[in-house]
């Protein structure tokens, strides 16, 4: 199987949205293999949003993942990076279909709930900037 690492953005802490959007994604049958909260310091934000740098939107969301606290996890299953974009939804809220987080949760672009990795590749870089090995079971 595969893995593949999910963020519960500040915007889902601060709107109390962790439970919901946790059972959303166990639900589907994914098994939950690293989980903890994550207060992001500036270098980390940077690093993983590091694709985006020099667009128009980057200074602001980095200062919006380092607005409070993010919930860092690395969910296992079959297909897992597809399944969780899936699930999520398109990136801006306003655009995404009712029945996936964003278009159920979201209607902000920047504030959209979660993050998931895009590809396998990715998906390793990325568990690998917010988790240590020994933090995954
Ligand atoms: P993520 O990488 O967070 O899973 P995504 O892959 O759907 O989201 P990306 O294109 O990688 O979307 O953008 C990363 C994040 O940057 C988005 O989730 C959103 O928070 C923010 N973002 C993307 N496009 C814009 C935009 N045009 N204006 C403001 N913020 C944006
Ligand atoms: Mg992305």
């Amino acid at each position: 199987s595969q893995q593949t690492l999910i963020l519960l953005k500040p915007d889902a802490v601060q709107r109390r949205l962790v439970g919901e959007l946790l059972t959303r994604f166990e639900r589907k049958g994914l098994r939950l293999a690293g989980l903890k909260l994550v207060q992001a310091p500036r270098e980390l934000a940077e690093k993983h949003y590091a694709v985006h740098k020099g667009k128009p939107f980057y200074e602001s969301l980095l200062s919006f993942l380092t607005s409070g606290p993010t919930v860092a996890m690395v969910l296992e299953g079959r297909e897992a990076v597809a399944v969780c974009r899936n699930l999520m939804g398109l990136t801006d809220g306003a655009k995404s279909i009712p029945g996936t987080i964003r278009g159920d949760y979201a209607i902000s672009v920047q504030n959209n709930l979660v993050h998931g990795s895009d590809s396998p590749e990715n998906a390793t870089t990325e568990i690998g900037l917010w988790f240590t090995p020994a933090e995954l079971v």
